[in-house]
């Protein structure tokens, strides 16, 4: 599949190795997502004071991430990548994509945003 990489208003088309994701493969991680944080936020009880902020905070992140990492439905291959504007190597290995809006990296060599699509 092909995935459109987006750099300063450019529109580059590359060959990157792009998986999708199944929907148990999207559940499984949105339920990851919901455990990591319910467990975070029934250790935080114990806590005191903290626990007034800890626990909302904890909750609703693990439902609003769960939600934000379901609905990623493509997952890109970034190993062999490099920058399209310095070729500098990508220090991520994988970026998962929703279908409705790009996702956002940044080149650490030429501090350039590259936004990827598909
Ligand atoms: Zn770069």
């Amino acid at each position: 599949m092909n995935a459109t990489i987006k750099i300063n208003g450019q529109i580059m088309d590359h060959q990157i190795p792009t998986e999708i994701l199944t929907y148990p493969n999207r559940l499984k991680r949105s339920i990851k997502a919901i455990f990591i944080f319910v467990t975070a936020a029934s250790f935080s009880i114990f806590i005191p004071v903290l626990h007034f902020v800890l626990v909302p905070t904890l909750l609703f992140l693990a439902f609003f991430l769960s939600y934000s990492k379901f609905q990623e439905k493509y997952k890109i291959d970034l190993e062999k990548v490099h920058c399209p504007s310095c070729q500098a190597k990508l220090l991520e290995k994988d970026v998962f994509v929703k279908s409705n809006r790009p996702t956002k990296l940044y080149c650490f060599s030429c501090r350039k945003q590259i936004d990827f699509s598909i």
